[in-house]
Parts: structure tokens; C-alpha cells; sequence
């Protein structure tokens, strides 16, 4: 099992290293796991997509106030025009929802891979179970209409300040060219996010597939940037079986940073799970552990 930690300390350690430098290519700070050498290059690349998505998001905005400032409107008007005709012409959510969802399938399979050829070698990865499958899908469409929704907030509590403080149609475009929700910095925290996410719903996926793997064990880690929450220092070294929930300062949790957890549990979480194995099982025979891991699949 030293190898499943190795993998996540590394990723850990590679989540750091690009926390810490900003200006970093995220492929820059591959971390020392051979089995990883994809999972970087995944990542950097759905940070591209997502910032040219948030880019495209700006120009939509930027565009439309240019078209409709031509017929000379207050910016009483404009603001109208902007939160009714262009918050429903917004393709971002769709767009961000195709390209996470071929993130996770990409890296959750990948990891998932990795992980269980370390578990048990008699019982390879495959195919993802219909439970991350779903999983890829619902939390997609989530985190395209939550990153959507939160743009248009921030737009018209700044765009309102504008015309609160009496400024002008200029004004407002540069409010739209100047919002941080569209920059750069956003697409990286969400990749580094989302690759946090994958491993851990990896871990599950691997988990559940693995006769041999019994329980699971949260393990809190922070790096030195965020406070530990005291929730999550309990947690540690906790077992439970695969299939039950953690109980995380109150909520249900499956893994860390379960997706079904508030975003106060979740954001800047860098706790892991380990497996817990049964040496027992890990012997049976290669076709009985098969056997196992398609009962497994079929719940
Ligand atoms: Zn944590």
C-alpha cells in the first residue's frame, strides 16, 4: 500500500508546489510517481479550456453592452438589457459542464487505474462503476451552472455600484473587463480543485472495486496556507467501511471534499483516504476476487 500513499502524497505535493507558485505551469510541478505522468498534463490542459471558457464569457458580456450601447440607452437600461437578454444567452454553464465531465472521466479512470494495479494486481482497473459515472455527470452540470451563476452575481452587484456611484457607460465596460470571476486565477483553482475532487472520488471508485480493500481511513493533511479545521483533525486515522459516510462537522461525507459537502468543507481541503485491507482476501484467487469485484459493480 506504501505506493497508494506515495501517489497521493505526490499529488498533494504537486497541489502545493502550484499553490504556491502561481506563475508555475501547472506541468511544470509534476510530482516524483511514474504512474502520474498523465494526470499533470490533464489538468493543465482543462485549465486552458476552462480560462478560454471565461474568456469567451467576458466577450459575450463585453460584446453584447457594445451592440446595445450603439442606440444610446441610460445605464439604468443597459443593466436590464445585461441581467435579462445576456444572463440568458450565456452559454458558459454547458460549455464548462462538457469539459468537466471529460476531466473527471479522464482523470478519475486514470487514477482509478493506478490505484487499484497497487491494491491488487489480480483485480485491474476496467471500467468506471454507474455510480461515478453519474457522479461525472450531475456534479458537471453542477459546477457549470454554480460557476455561471456566481459570475452573474458578482456582475450585477458591480455593475449596480456603478450606477450607485453615478458612473458612466465606460465605467461599466470596464467593470466587465476587470471582474476577476473571468480571469485566469479562476480556471487554475478550479482545475486544482476538481483534480483534488477526482483523486478522491478515485480512492471510492478503486475502493469498492477492490475485494481486499474493507474499510477506509480519512487522514487529515494541510499545507501550511490554511488553518486546519477541527472537524477534520478529529477525522483522522478514522475507519469506517467502504460503503458508510463520514460525519464531517455534521454533514455526510463519502471522501474529503464530497461534493455533497458545504463549500466551508470542501474548499482548501487537502485531507486524503488510505485504504484499509484485508490480507485474507488479498490471497484468494484471482477468478474469486473477479467474482467479488462484478458483485461489486452490479450493486
Ligand atoms: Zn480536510
Amino acid at each position: 500500500m506504501r505506493k497508494v500513499e506515495k501517489l497521493l502524497k505526490s499529488l498533494n505535493d504537486y497541489i502545493a508546489k502550484s499553490e504556491e507558485d502561481d506563475e508555475a505551469k501547472l506541468s511544470d510541478v509534476v510530482p516524483d510517481f511514474p504512474g502520474l505522468d498523465k494526470v499533470p498534463k490533464y489538468v493543465e490542459d482543462y485549465e486552458k479550456k476552462v480560462a478560454k471558457l471565461l474568456r469567451k464569457q467576458r466577450k459575450h458580456f463585453l460584446y453584447g453592452v457594445k451592440s446595445f450601447v450603439s442606440k444610446d440607452i441610460t445605464l439604468e437600461a443597459l443593466l436590464i438589457f445585461i441581467t435579462s437578454n445576456l444572463f440568458a444567452s450565456d452559454e458558459f454553464a454547458e460549455e464548462m459542464e462538457e469539459e468537466t465531465s471529460e476531466f473527471l472521466q479522464l482523470t478519475v479512470a486514470g487514477l482509478a487505474a493506478i490505484i487499484m494495479e497497487e491494491i491488487d494486481k489480480d483485480v485491474p482497473f476496467e471500467v468506471l462503476s454507474n455510480r461515478s459515472i453519474t457522479w461525472i455527470e450531475e456534479w458537471s452540470a453542477e459546477l457549470g451552472k454554480l460557476m455561471k451563476l456566481n459570475s452573474h452575481e458578482a456582475l450585477e452587484k458591480e455593475l449596480k455600484k456603478v450606477i450607485e456611484n453615478g458612473g458612466s457607460i465606460q465605467d461599466a465596460e470596464l467593470v466587465i473587463k476587470d471582474l476577476p470571476q473571468f480571469d485566469r486565477a479562476r480556471a487554475r483553482t478550479t482545475a486544482i480543485t476538481e483534480i483534488l475532487t477526482a483523486s478522491s472520488v478515485a480512492q471510492v471508485e478503486s475502493y469498492r472495486q477492490s475485494p481486499a480493500v474493507e474499510k477506509k481511513r480519512w487522514r487529515h493533511s494541510g499545507s501550511k496556507k490554511n488553518n486546519p479545521r477541527e472537524a477534520h483533525v478529529d477525522l483522522d486515522r478514522e475507519e469506517i467501511p467502504v460503503d458508510k459516510m463520514f460525519d464531517v462537522n455534521g454533514h455526510a461525507a463519502d471522501h474529503p471534499r464530497d461534493t455533497s459537502l458545504p463549500a466551508g468543507e470542501r474548499v482548501n481541503c487537502h485531507c486524503v483516504l488510505s485504504p484499509v485491507v484485508n490480507k485474507d482476501i488479498l490471497v484468494l484467487s484471482k477468478e474469486e476476487k473477479e467474482e467479488m469485484r462484478k458483485q461489486a459493480l452490479k450493486d
